[in-house]
């Protein structure tokens, strides 16, 4: 991967963006496609990036990565200055306890740290059980409430304090590259159509979009706005090749072996066979799963938006979701962005996609 790419991706991973509390990330997004693409913002927070193609009846097509990630939120604080937290989206209460957290205040972030009953004193059966997430409480050193508020507010964004290191091979772990990996490969596909000798036959708008993890909010106001003609949407999918993942679950995809394309009823098959027909002639690689419902991201808001969009999912396999060592492989960013580079070159007609 571009050395620049690679920064670009540790800046938007190290920014905090709960769902409802983006901006952090969304600004990152902002300046870096800001050199190259016309950038615009809306009311939710979405950020639009736009390339215009030339010809007549261009076709609108619209990629998504949503920039929200999971995380916590301060929701009392108890008169020893303890706080108490709800989850934003799917946060699992088997992996809180004990993880060191920044709280992000008015004044600035804030270090803190899940407390938890050592294990010393704690029965038999408590130790085999989860403690709840609304029992759980974050310590930030106050001595009481008073002290304690006059850090924090109720309604601060929590995140769990880690950043982006990286593994062996080309893997690296952070927090939230569900989906800040997508509105990545987002961003890089905007890059590279802009660096193209020739305008596409299509005009191009680049989301990233917001409220994801809590009822894809912000991809159904983004496709209402962008009233695509096509839509992909770029997400991160169950890697299988986990010790407690079963194959049975989510079919054999993992690491470093490319991007995964979804096929179901989420998915427009004409533009299925496109992407799967440009891997094969560009030689990228690809793995496929079957979805056999509507998916639970963005593509799912974007199909049914206003009359109907042809969609699909290009999904970026990933070890440990809703974790905060979400660990995935660059390569696989890499070659998502070269397939839908290629597969967009190929992208002439609306009409087509309607299935007969
Ligand atoms: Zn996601």
């Amino acid at each position: 991967m571009r050395e620049a790419s690679l920064k670009f991706l540790e800046e938007l991973l190290a920014a905090p963006s709960p769902s409802g509390y983006e901006q952090p990330a969304q600004r990152v997004f902002r300046s870096y496609l800001a050199p190259f693409c016309s950038v615009t913002s809306d009311v939710m927070g979405n950020v639009f990036g736009c390339i215009e193609g030339a010809g007549e009846n261009r076709p609108r097509v619209m990629l998504v990565g949503h920039s929200d990630e999971i995380g916590l939120q301060v929701r009392y604080v108890d008169d020893d200055g303890f706080l108490y937290f709800a989850a934003i989206g799917g946060v699992d209460p088997h992996i809180t306890a004990g993880l060191r957290v920044h709280v992000h205040a008015a004044k600035g972030r804030l270090n803190g740290v899940i407390g938890k009953r050592p294990i010393h004193l704690m029965e038999g059966k408590d130790r085999d059980s989860v403690v709840k997430l609304e029992a759980q409480y974050i310590d930030i050193g106050a001595t009481d409430k008073k002290e304690a508020l006059e850090m924090v507010r109720v309604g601060d964004p929590i995140t769990f304090a880690v950043t982006m290191e990286r593994l062996a091979n080309d893997r690296i772990t952070c927090r939230g590259l569900d989906d800040k990996a997508g509105s990545f490969v987002v961003a890089e596909v905007l890059r590279r159509v802009s660096e193209l000798p020739d305008k596409l036959a299509i005009d191009l708008y680049g989301v990233s979009s917001v409220q994801e993890e809590v009822g894809l909010r912000g991809g159904t106001t983004s496709s209402y706005t962008v009233k695509p003609d096509v839509g992909i949407c770029v997400e991160v999918d169950f890697a299988t090749d986990q010790p407690d993942v079963e194959k049975k679950h989510n079919g054999e995809v993992g690491l470093g072996k490319g991007a995964i394309l979804p096929r179901g009823a989420n998915i427009n098959p004409v533009l299925f066979d496109l992407l799967s027909e440009t891997a094969e002639k560009e030689q990228i690689p690809v793995q496929y799963t079957g979805i056999a419902r509507a998916t639970g991201t963005d593509a799912n808001v974007m199909q049914i938006s206003r009359g109907g969009v042809a969609t699909a999912l290009v999904k970026l396999p990933l070890r440990y979701m809703h974790t905060p060592v979400e660990t995935l492989s660059l390569a696989d960013l890499d070659s998502a962005v070269e397939l839908l580079v290629a597969a967009l070159k190929r992208i002439t007609d609306k009409d087509v996609f309607v299935p007969r």
